[in-house]
């Protein structure tokens, strides 16, 4: 582990620019389970696919309820180590900006500016209308939802709210890819972590980096298809790897 660490440390000073790709991983130590751990919220509710939330009203209310039902979760969940390191290398000038696949919003919690967290699968901390893309707030939602699960619509132009995230089978949505694609090819320095990079076209990113020079670094508890481009594989706790790049260093977290 010491010889990944010192290694890890090493390809971040001679970077210029950095871009983390983060998935589920990286946010399973602030309490949120990953799609893979037994007994998670994804393995006790199927997440609903765009076309079937579409087709019918029934759909829409389970989806609601699904929502309502584990949303605290994700409300009560808090940055952990690894989501505090990168923001801490962004302070520093290091890190250019995340590629995200997460929907919780820790990243922009941990002090990481918006307009520097491309969320490729959205966000569900708020919801849309999918026609006129007005803005709803939870508390909206809920407060027409949760007495007797009437399902909400749009109250500008009458279409479906949901949360604004990308489901399977929705669009990716076209600025955030064309933004994660621009980053991706302007880093030289490419950190995926907490990712099985098995979802595309998210996954893609990683390769994309490395063909166009970047150096690839995987941080993961498990292994994953993509190591074998990488530049560095360390397989860890991302919490326990991050913390230990930034202890006792020049980079102290100190009083973070
Ligand atoms: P994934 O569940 O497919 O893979 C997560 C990976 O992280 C696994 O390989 C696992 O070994 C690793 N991991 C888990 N905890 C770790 C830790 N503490 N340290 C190091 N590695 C750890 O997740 P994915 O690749 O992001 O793709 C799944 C999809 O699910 C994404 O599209 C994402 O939108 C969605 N999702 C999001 C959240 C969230 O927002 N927090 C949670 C679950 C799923």
């Amino acid at each position: 582990h010491a010889d990944n660490l010192a290694r890890l440390r090493e390809l971040i000073a001679q970077s210029s620019r950095m871009v983390a790709f983060t998935g589920a991983g990286i946010s399973t130590e602030s309490g949120i389970p990953d799609f893979r751990s037994p007994g998670g919220l994804w393995t006790k509710y199927r997440p609903i696919e765009f076309q079937d939330f579409m087709a019918s009203e029934e759909m829409r209310r389970e989806s609601w309820h699904i929502k309502f039902a584990t949303e605290k979760v994700i409300a009560d969940a808090k940055p952990n180590k690894g989501h505090l390191a990168l923001a801490h290398l962004y302070r520093q000038g290091k890190l250019s900006s995340v590629i995200t696949q997460n929907i919780d919003g820790l990243h922009q919690v941990s002090g990481i500016p918006d307009d520097r967290v491309i969320e490729l699968h959205g966000n569900t901390t708020y919801a849309l209308c999918l026609d006129c893309h007005q803005r709803y707030e939870l508390d909206q939602i809920r407060a027409i939802f949760l007495p007797d699960e009437t399902v909400p619509h749009c109250d500008r132009c009458g279409g479906f709210i949901k949360t604004a995230t990308i489901s399977f089978g929705q669009a990716m949505p076209v600025e955030e890819m064309r933004r994660a694609e621009e980053e991706t090819l302007a880093c030289d320095l490419f950190v995926a972590l907490g990712s099985s990079l098995v979802v595309f076209p998210a996954a893609g990113f990683p390769l994309m980096a490395k063909q166009n020079g970047a150096r690839l670094v995987i941080i993961n508890r498990d292994a994953t298809k993509q190591d074998p481009y990488a530049d560095l594989v360390i397989n860890g706790s991302i919490g326990e790897v991050l913390g230990g790049l930034l202890d006792g260093d020049e980079l102290s977290m100190g009083r973070d």
